[in-house]
């Protein structure tokens, strides 16, 4: 492909709105153009790394059984209605009525779409196991979308959903996801983990997150050196600590003027902030919730709703002043003891605590030896709080570290809660109907672009890894008036094409500087620089991740280039193959 007939447009300038390399490099490399906010379009570069993506997706599924369709992203809503998603899933739906004033929803994902079909076509058990996918364009109204592709309110998603016969039978079509996943990022070469997540208030283990590791990550992750335990903060167990065995104290009343933190308080009366107990006030729908957690701890927002059994867009910090008139708390010395009219959720924690400082509910002033059993309860007691770096690891009691990645794909284990709700069964082999037992599994392909930038740049520019590189040379021709030099650089363009290579001939009329900054940017990873020494047959090649550039004749460049192009595929591919999970 010659450059000068085809649209890319760099920019020498990072564009305001973005922060992170990605979304800074895939802007300015033309890759991708913004319509409006988390809103993008691909380009001709941007748009041939998505079909790579999508293609090692397609091999992976392939490979598992998978079958690849293609349903709407509209949706109607009756079909959520039935499912009870129509309301759970909140805000984040993009809803949307028809001239006839019927709803619809641009689908964020297809669970009852999925479940449709089979339904309708689907009766016997030797129907079963079928797993259907297909890769197409989400639609999420994210409360903020940002770092371009990272969190957009249009993505393209790979989302499969496995259909069986029993609990058995699920658990192997989720494990071959599992297995397909860590060979698509393999592939992808990204460096990931695979983590239990969150999967809501059901409990259990049956949903992974892979995460490809990253700073800029919004995913933090708790994990274990000595064991295998990993898992999203969000979802991660905590090991309370030991009960104390200290004597109940007689409580006792404390003025504290002017403490309305937990740090002011314990700072206040010379306490350990472990001694203390941490208000934090919601309220969801018209009901308040006053939760109630260790000093030094933090509130885990994704376990208490779980706890609660509401959606997470459902709650919402309470207002001190409405909560206080009908509850009774003060804001800033609220306590566990005496408060009307509102759920009280405890950390499990928090019961074998003794002697502990709370808020007396009374302004300036907090109460001293509060112990629960004797002076409160909760309604719900459960583990509620975050983890955080030095915890003991809930799996073998050594210590918690922390990391960031990027969610870039999830598998679940759904069970019936579909085929229940949407009456999706299939005869057994005794004539019996019986619930289908379904799983879905989720790759953000635009996102995985995104992240395969963030784990391979550098300041000048990106550096794709061969297999979802756009093309795998750039041949960059000095002087395009030189009759030599164009010769030679449109015979090696054309013996590459011929044995399969990818290759892009920069043959655009711009200063050798600007193509070589263009080639860094666009980060093609093999670069072939004709100029010169093309009258002696003689080509400059250069690794787009190395400094060093090496002389040598345009038959040798052309010989290393398939043998590196061949080499470092089939690499990822074989690290995929020999992977075990
Ligand atoms: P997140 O927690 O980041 O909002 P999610 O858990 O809601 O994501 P899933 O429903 O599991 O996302 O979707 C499957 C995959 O789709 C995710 O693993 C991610 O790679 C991708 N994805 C989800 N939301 C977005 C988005 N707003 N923009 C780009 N990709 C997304
Ligand atoms: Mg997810």
């Amino acid at each position: 492909m010659k450059l000068s007939s085809m649209h890319v447009h760099t920019l020498r300038e990072v564009p305001n709105e973005a922060e992170i390399a990605s979304h800074i490099l895939l802007l300015r490399a033309g890759m991708i153009r913004k319509l409006v906010s988390g809103v993008y379009g691909f380009m001709p570069l941007g748009s041939r790394v998505i079909r790579k993506i999508e293609e090692i997706v397609r091999q992976e599924m392939d490979a598992k059984g998978g079958q690849e369709i293609l349903m709407s992203a509209l949706q109607p809503a009756e079909l959520w209605q039935e499912s009870g998603r129509w309301y759970a899933y909140g805000p984040e739906l993009f809803r949307l009525k028809d001239r006839n004033d019927r709803a619809f929803c641009l689908g964020p994902t297809h669970e009852e779409i999925f479940t449709d079909i089979v339904r309708n076509e689907v009766s016997s058990y030797r129907q079963l196991p079928m797993n259907l996918y297909q890769i197409q364009t989400k639609y999420r109204d994210e409360k903020r979308p940002r770092f371009g592709l990272m969190r957009s309110r249009e993505f393209i998603m790979k989302d499969a959903y496995s259909f069986d016969k029993d609990q058995a039978g699920l658990d192997k079509s989720y494990d071959d996801m599992y297995d397909a996943y860590a060979k698509v990022f393999n592939r992808c070469s990204l460096t990931f983990r695979a983590v239990e997540a969150d999967s809501g208030a059901i409990g259990g283990t049956n949903t992974h997150e892979f995460t490809a590791l990253s700073d800029i990550g919004e995913s933090e992750i708790a994990y274990c050196e000595v064991c295998d335990f990993a898992a999203t903060t969000e979802r991660a167990e905590c090991v309370d600590d030991l009960p104390s065995e200290e004597a109940l104290l007689a409580l006792e009343e404390v003025l504290t003027p002017g403490t309305k933190t937990i740090a002011d308080v314990a700072n206040f009366i010379k306490t350990d902030i472990r001694k203390t107990i941490k208000a934090v006030l919601y309220k969801a729908e018209d009901k308040f919730i006053a939760a109630f957690i260790r000093g030094d701890r933090e509130l885990n927002l994704v376990k208490l709703v779980n706890a609660l059994n509401i959606p997470e867009h459902a709650i919402e910090f309470a207002d001190d002043a409405e909560m206080s008139q009908i509850c009774g708390c003060v804001g800033g010395y609220t306590g566990p003891m005496g408060l009307k009219n509102c759920t009280i959720v405890v950390d499990s924690e928090l019961v074998g605590m003794k002697n502990m400082l709370g808020g007396a509910n009374k302004e300036n002033y907090h109460i001293k030896n509060v112990n629960y059993g004797r002076d409160y309860k909760g309604d719900i007691v459960k583990d509620i709080k975050l983890i955080k770096e030095g915890d003991l690891c809930p799996g073998c009691q050594a210590t918690v570290k922390m990391t960031r990645g990027i969610e870039v794909g999830q598998v679940f284990k759904l069970g019936t809660k579909y085929s229940d709700s949407m009456k999706a069964y299939y005869k057994d082999e005794d004539m019996k109907e019986k619930a289908i037992v379904m799983g879905c599994y989720g790759i953000g392909i635009t996102r995985t672009m995104a992240a395969v930038v963030e784990q391979h740049h550098d300041q000048d520019g990106i550096i794709w890894p061969m297999a979802v590189a756009p093309y795998h040379v750039i041949i960059t021709l000095v002087n395009i008036n030189d009759p030599v030099q164009t010769a030679l650089a449109l015979d090696m363009h054309e013996k590459l094409l011929n044995a399969g290579v990818e290759v892009l001939l920069d043959d655009r009329e711009e200063r050798p500087g600007v193509k070589f900054k263009d080639a860094d940017l666009l980060g093609i990873p093999i670069r072939i620089t004709v100029g010169k020494k093309a009258a002696e047959g003689m080509v400059e090649f250069k690794m787009r991740r190395d400094q060093e550039k090496i002389e040598i004749s345009a038959g040798e460049g052309i010989e290393k280039a398939i043998e590196i192009v061949r080499r470092e595929i089939k690499a990822v591919g074989d690290k995929a193959a020999n992977s075990k999970y």
